[in-house]
């Protein structure tokens, strides 16, 4: 059996080198970066560098950098019904939140349910900039002020949304009647695939996740544009992260999680060199499966993920067949996985339930074996062969 090819670094990413060893020093010691002692010392240096590392790889602040459990928590964090801003608090009355969002972001954080609104997606998975216009355009009449948020680049198709348009549309509408509204970016799949620039971006606040970076799973950030936004704390208790998250902090895991980021954010450029194997895939499939539907392909997409549909397949099947073929690919995302169901995010872009239930999402990342994506085409099209040959062009 040929060494597997792992074919799924949207869902989770390989540990890299770096992150192993930067966690492996510091689990040697006993970190608490409260202790004053130097230990403690040692382990606060060590929180606060990555503190900079993070913020550097986004051209964010240092400050405004929290260290959280992952994205989930920093989604719900960001969620935040009071936002602190510097000595004030401003009160958020809706929360308007893309459809094709993470489940993390759609759960609403910490707002009541009644105060979430869902925000309608084109066949791409894109905010309606138009009614999203609309919708605040009412709301600051109204007084109302509301925090806008979605994916940077989406987990199951890699469909990159305009942040820094929808940016541009809250600001105009924070001119009628002075109010003012928020966006919250969830950019958990862009680091290290697309350049994520916060101050360019002009969000408010962005969610990182550790493991999709090839860093350890269980950590993560919320990073906001200044130190002086601050959202309603979700862990209270020790003074930990300037009382934003309480809790002693998981120096190895932040450790791990610098160095990854670092190292992602580096290699960027020469990251690009996976992204001739992404378009190579979806060459072969389009001469391979004529009837084949591939999502967002008309739009801007990070370069690692494909997701695409064969009419008449059921993905579980072919995702059985090709881990026994040894390779791992994904249906949907892999936190649905386990439970069948159609992706909400293909649900939201309109895609009918027998499509959505045939869908299958390829995230590629950097340690694809040279031949990897040759033996993937043929290995799909045994699969397909098997339980649909009229799908499979009969040249191959
Ligand atoms: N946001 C996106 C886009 C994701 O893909 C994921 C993970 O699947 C998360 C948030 C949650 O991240 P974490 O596993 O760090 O909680």
């Amino acid at each position: 059996m040929p060494d597997r090819l792992y074919f799924d670094y949207n869902a989770t990413a390989p540990l890299r080198e770096s992150a192993r060893s930067a966690m492996v020093d510091a689990l040697d010691l006993p970190l608490n970066a409260s202790s004053v002692h130097q230990e403690g010392r040692r382990a606060r240096a060590l929180v606060e560098e990555a503190r900079r590392t993070v913020a550097r790889c986004l051209n964010a602040q240092p400050a405004a950098v929290t260290f959280t459990s992952g994205a989930s928590e920093a989604n719900a964090l960001a969620l935040s019904p009071v936002l602190r801003l510097g000595a004030r608090d401003v009160t958020i009355d809706r929360l308007l939140v893309s459809a094709a969002a993470h489940a993390s972001l759609l759960a609403g954080g910490q707002f009541a349910p009644g105060q979430v609104e869902v925000l309608a997606v084109d066949e791409n998975g894109l905010i309606n900039q138009q009614a999203l216009a609309q919708r605040l355009e009412t709301a600051s009449r109204c007084g109302e002020r509301c925090l806008v948020t979605m994916m940077l680049a989406n987990n199951e198709t890699g469909v990159i949304e305009p942040v820094d348009q929808i940016v541009q549309l809250v600001h105009q509408a924070d001119g009628v009647a002075g109010a003012q509204h928020f966006v919250h970016v969830d950019a958990v799949q862009a680091v290290g695939r697309m350049p994520v620039d916060l101050d360019r971006l002009g969000a408010d606040s962005l969610a990182l996740s550790g493991h999709k970076l090839g860093g350890p799973l269980g950590v993560g950030a919320y990073v906001a544009k200044s130190e002086d936004l601050r959202p309603l704390p979700l862990i209270s208790g020790g003074g930990q992260e300037k009382k934003l998250r309480a809790g002693t902090e998981n120096t190895p895991a932040i450790a791990g999680f610098s160095a990854a980021i670092s190292e992602a954010c580096e290699e960027f450029g020469e990251n690009l060199s996976i992204f001739p194997d992404r378009d190579f895939l979806e060459e072969n499939f389009r001469s391979i499966f004529r009837t084949i539907i591939i999502y967002g392909e008309n739009v801007a997409r990070i370069g690692n993920t494909t997701c695409f549909a064969l009419p008449g397949t059921r993905a579980e099947t072919l995702m059985m067949s090709l881990d026994l073929d040894g390779i791992s690919v994904s249906s949907g995302s892999a936190c649905s996985s386990g439970k069948v169901g159609a992706s909400h995010v293909l649900k939201s872009m309109g895609v009918p339930d027998d499509l959505a239930l045939a869908a299958i999402r390829i995230s590629l990342g950097r340690r694809i074996a040279p031949g990897g994506c040759e033996r993937f085409v043929t290995a799909l099209a045994k699969a397909v062969r098997r339980t649909n040959p009229e799908l499979v062009s009969a040249a191959f």
